[in-house]
């Protein structure tokens, strides 16, 4: 590369806990290699990091050998490993995933046998045994995880962040790129400054289709945000831990759960609609230029065409209250309406394809002198160690070759 002063070596854009977990896996990895973190909002997991369900996932979901299974089960490991060395709140919890009528006792069975697969220590229930652990849930059949928990995601963020050495810096908004694979790359926020890095790291999350074509880097998928709705329990006391319906396979959400957080608070959610704007967390928030550009990709529409049942049956739940109270009834048949509070809602960034396809596992993809992480919905919280090693090697990678 011919020589020109670079501000840093890495330049990072995102401050969500998978761009700040790639920075400390750099760090770690190289130490005295210069990173910095560009982040638009005013501090750290301001977005799908600190919106989210607090949830160290198992990995039993996840198909055997995916970057989702195997960076789930280690992450979790690690997760707790890293919340305690920090002292960040955080418990084993277990969970208990509840079969509430007889078309999902094959599927409850096929996440037994896919947990074992995983490595997961798993325990098969009848419905008199679910009482043992939630005695307010009803059910036919339930499985016991062992290895689930919780914990403080936003300050597992701030704690990577801090630990990791790298300049982080906030309110920037990055709106320009300029790559010259011979150079490198220069970054232009909102503001008109300008860092020059060596290379650059797309963990932009809702916007990280956008941020990939700044690069000039075709990501082959766009975002589409799936908006994900909580009510707060006002009777925490009829659950005691996490509990969480059989999912359907066709979705890579799980599904309403109820989940008791490190705060002892109980929350109810998340649903899945669609979203009107990247970052919006209400009804109310509309940004006609993105969901124009979210409407344009025709897998947007061919997505609404296989699925526009399920996405029906989400939407009543959306906007009747009485409806989304039905629903939970079926686990916890003692919840009313009266009992649910609305809380703040977070916004999934689920990568879909030309045809449709949701996209599965996690995405990286590389170009010149740039990798993007283009699919990182959970568990990427929980497996958020294991995908910042993974970046931090392929950047280091190119680096090492000049
Ligand atoms: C409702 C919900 C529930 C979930 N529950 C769980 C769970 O229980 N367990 C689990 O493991 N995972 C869960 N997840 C998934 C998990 O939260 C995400 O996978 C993870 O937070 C993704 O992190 P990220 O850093 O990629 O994205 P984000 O946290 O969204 O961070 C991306 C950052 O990039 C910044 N950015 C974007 N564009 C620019 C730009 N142009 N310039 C500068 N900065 C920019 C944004 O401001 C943002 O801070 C859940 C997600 C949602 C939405």
């Amino acid at each position: 590369m011919r020589k020109i002063a670079h501000d840093c070596d890495v330049l990072v854009i995102g401050g969500g806990i998978v761009g700040l977990s790639t920075a400390y896996a750099i760090t770690r990895r190289a130490p005295g290699t210069r990173v910095m973190v560009l982040e638009k909002e005013p501090g750290p997991a301001r977005h799908q990091t600190g919106r989210n369900s607090g949830v160290i996932h198992s990995g039993i979901y996840y198909r055997p050998g995916s970057l989702k299974a195997r960076y789930a089960v280690r992450g979790a490991a690690e997760m707790v490993k890293f919340c305690a060395e920090y002292d960040i709140a955080h418990a084993v919890t277990g969970k208990l995933i509840v079969a509430t009528e007889r078309a999902e006792l094959p599927r409850l069975h096929a996440l037994v046998q896919r947990g074992r697969e995983n490595g997961i220590p798993v325990r098969e229930l009848g419905a008199a045994q679910i009482a043992e652990y939630e005695p307010q849930v009803r059910g036919l059949a339930a499985i016991h995880v062992g290895t689930t928990g919780i914990c403080d995601y936003v300050g597992v963020a701030g704690r990577l962040a801090a630990a990791s050495g790298a300049e982080i810096r906030y309110g920037a908004r990055v709106v320009r790129v300029d790559r010259r694979p011979e150079l490198g790359v220069a970054v232009e926020t909102a503001d008109g400054a300008v860092v020059r890095a060596r290379m650059l790291v797309n963990c932009a999350g809702l916007y990280c289709d956008e941020v990939a074509r700044l690069t000039g880097d075709d990501p082959g998928m766009r975002i589409v945000p799936f908006r994900g709705e909580y009510y707060h329990l006002r009777r925490p006391e009829l659950v005691n831990g996490l509990v969480y319906p059989v999912p359907d396979p066709a979705f890579p959400f799980l599904g309403v759960h109820l989940t008791r957080g490190v705060d002892g608070g109980v929350h109810i959610g998340p649903n899945a609609v669609p979203a009107l704007a990247r970052e919006g967390y209400g009804w109310n928030v509309v940004r006609p230029g993105e969901l124009g550009r979210t409407l344009s990709w025709p897998g947007a529409w061919q997505l609404a065409r296989r699925h526009w049942w399920y996405g029906a049956g989400e939407l009543r739940r959306s906007v009747s209250k009485g409806a989304f109270t039905e629903a939970v009834r079926r686990l916890l048949p003692a919840v009313t309406e009266a009992d649910l509070e609305p809380a703040a809602a977070g916004v999934r960034a689920q990568a879909v394809l030309r045809d449709g396809t949701l996209v599965d596992d996690f995405l990286i993809r590389e170009g010149a002198r740039a990798v993007h992480v283009l699919n990182a919905p959970s568990p990427a919280a929980t497996a958020s160690l294991p995908i910042g090693r993974e970046v931090a090697r392929r950047v280091l990678d190119v680096l090492a070759d000049g």
